[in-house]
């Protein structure tokens, strides 16, 4: 709705609105707006365990319905809810969610959950952490954050001390989008990581290029010299399943495994008679 009147001019905007009406400047009102009325939702992509082919847990990964029906993906507004400080309030949000979401799945499974770098600033994400799941009652092995390695770039003392007390905490800590950032090899040494996910533009040409491939098996040659576990991500075809199988990959996630699907059509894939210990092949590809 936007309404005019006369000198004073003002504009009112109801907090449902379609993302093509919304300027860029309006966006961060609208989205402050979204977490108060519940318009955010995750997407929940399985992570399966490419040794025994069955959900090893998911990646919950956030979409923004402005209007029923209508969805604005996490590239559109996380940077700009980076910008605006909304960052922390979306996280708090995607953490107890997804914390209180995976308790009704199988008890060996995890959800992983991505952080924004701009998160290790501030002095408080242990806490954050520890209050979902304190409120939700979640076993902390069971949360993973995903961590992007240019946390380690701007201040390393600090993202240290917080990554050590989340270490603390019991939960996993895995490197996001490995092979794209900045950062020096030493921080895997240095920082309580137990796992690494390669960046999905590694797979674009893999296997088919020479290149793509020993990239990976020198990721995977690093990962273990780190005893790290490997995740491959955007895994698209069959070929690539294969391959990173024979090169003993531990995790894999991708369109041919599973795209990312809304919390209550993962829970019923999840369910006892659901299909979550069927072999990959049955599930595959999902739409
Ligand atoms: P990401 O953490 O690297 O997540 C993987 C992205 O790749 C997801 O995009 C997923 O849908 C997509 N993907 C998965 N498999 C395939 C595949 O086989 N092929 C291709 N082409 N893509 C695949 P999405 O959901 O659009 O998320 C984009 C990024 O937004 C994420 O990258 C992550 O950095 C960020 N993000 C998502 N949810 C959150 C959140 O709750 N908090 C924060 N801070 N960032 C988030
Ligand atoms: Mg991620
Ligand atoms: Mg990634
Ligand atoms: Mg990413």
């Amino acid at each position: 709705k936007a309404k005019q009147g006369g000198r004073n001019q003002w504009i009112f905007y109801s907090c449902e609105m379609s993302e093509h009406l919304m300027q860029q400047r309006d966006m961060a009102r609208h989205l402050e707006c979204a977490i108060a009325e519940n318009r955010l939702r995750l997407f929940y992509q399985p992570r399966f365990d490419l040794n025994s082919s069955t959900i090893a847990g998911a990646e919950a990964l956030i979409r923004w319905e402005p209007s029923p029906g209508e969805w604005i993906m996490p590239d559109r507004f996380i940077e700009l809810a980076e910008e605006n400080g909304l960052i922390t309030a979306i996280s708090d949000w995607v953490l107890e969610t997804a914390c209180r979401e995976a308790l009704s799945w199988q008890e060996t499974m995890y959800v992983s959950v991505n952080i924004s770098p701009v998160e290790f600033r501030s002095g408080n994400l242990v806490q954050r952490v520890f209050h979902a799941l304190h409120k939700t009652g979640l076993a902390p092995a069971r949360l993973e954050l995903e961590i992007t390695e240019n946390i380690t770039f701007e201040n390393p003392q600090h993202a240290l001390t917080v990554m050590q007390g989340l270490h603390e905490l019991g939960v996993r800590l895995t490197v996001d989008d490995f092979g794209t950032g900045y950062a020096s090899l030493g921080y895997l040494k240095a920082f309580p990581f137990n796992g690494l996910k390669i960046d999905r533009s590694w797979m674009q040409e893999f296997p088919q290029s020479v290149q793509s491939k020993r990239v990976v098996e020198g990721i995977m040659g690093l990962a273990q010299a780190f005893s790290l576990t490997v995740t491959a991500e955007g895994i698209e075809t069959e070929e690539q399943l294969r391959q990173l199988k024979r090169m003993s990959c531990d995790e894999g996630q991708g369109y041919f495994l599973g795209r990312p699907m809304p919390s209550s059509e993962f829970a019923q894939l999840m369910s006892p008679s659901g299909e979550g210990k069927e072999p990959i092949n049955t599930l595959a590809p999902v739409k």
